[in-house]
């Protein structure tokens, strides 16, 4: 189903107006209409970087110069996009009081360019380089992008490397996610499979406690016992946040 039906939307909203506190937990899918394709579907990055190969700790340490393509691959396709009207949605709800926090897994800024100001990126972000020998932080800047040898730290030559997890570090963020989760009654997932751990097992933790989940994707059937909304995330959010304000009068 691609349009978001008003049933759903209005059930959803309901849902949100009426929780005391509403944790988003967003996946690739609500960058996909700012421009910026799941990594894992056709023509996604993993196919030209298979994640074995370039997405690993191990593979970092072992050639840097080798997985810095990757990373400047993954960079220039964030160079350009803007957040979409989802984002703007999320950030305003916050603005509101309807939203108390977004954890994301995306690693491409959009929430906080969009103006959310309370987000967890458990998989860090891509826009900060991070030095693996004193922990040093510098943005990622547009000569990063420039073919050439990795980057190295200013202050004591080590390897700079974007502020990511990659496959094999620990999600550092995890706690606090699992704490913000723990205090709401209410879930709201958008864009993600959430299939991937530690992260998947968030709906389950707030379902377990009486609270509701909401999940919008393209795709439906994603979690059970979840409150559906199927439709494109840059459809569906503005709708459900503009029913939120408005009120279920105003939603049929
Ligand atoms: P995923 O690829 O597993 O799932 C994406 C989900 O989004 C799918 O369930 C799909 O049905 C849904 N979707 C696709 N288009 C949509 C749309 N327009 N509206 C709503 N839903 C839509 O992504 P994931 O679970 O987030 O895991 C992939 C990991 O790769 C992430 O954890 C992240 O670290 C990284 N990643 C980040 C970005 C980014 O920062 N934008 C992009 C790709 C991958
Ligand atoms: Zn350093």
């Amino acid at each position: 189903m691609s349009h978001p039906d008003a049933a759903s939307v209005a059930e959803a909203a309901a849902i949100l107006r009426e929780a005391g506190n509403v944790v988003v937990l967003t996946g690739a899918g609500i960058s996909v209409e700012s421009g910026i394709p799941d990594f894992r579907s056709a023509g996604g990055l993993w196919e030209e970087f298979p994640p074995e190969d370039y997405a690993t700790v191990e593979a970092l340490r072992r050639d840097p110069e080798r997985v810095w393509e990757f990373f400047r691959a993954l960079g220039r396709g964030l160079v350009e996009p803007r957040p979409n009207p989802a984002h703007d949605a999320l950030a305003r709800l916050e603005q509101e009081g309807h939203v108390h926090a977004v954890v994301t897994q995306n690693i491409d800024g959009l929430h906080r360019r969009a103006g959310s100001r309370r987000v967890i990126e458990v998989h860090g972000s891509h826009h900060e380089l991070r030095c693996e020998g004193c922990a040093a932080r510098r943005p990622f800047g547009l000569a990063d992008l420039e073919p050439g040898p990795a980057p190295t730290c200013e202050a004591c030559s080590g390897l700079l490397r974007p502020d990511v997890v990659l496959f094999g570090e620990p999600v550092d963020a995890i706690d606090e996610a699992i704490a913000l989760v723990e205090g709401c009654d209410c879930l709201w997932v958008i864009g993600t499979s959430a299939l991937v751990y530690p992260v998947a097992g968030l709906p389950a933790l707030v379902q377990a406690r009486g609270g509701a989940v909401i999940d919008c994707n393209v795709e439906a059937g994603g979690i059970p016992g979840a409150v559906e909304v199927c439709g494109p995330a840059g459809r569906t959010i503005p709708r459900i946040a503009a029913a939120v304000a408005g009120g279920a009068s105003e939603i049929a």
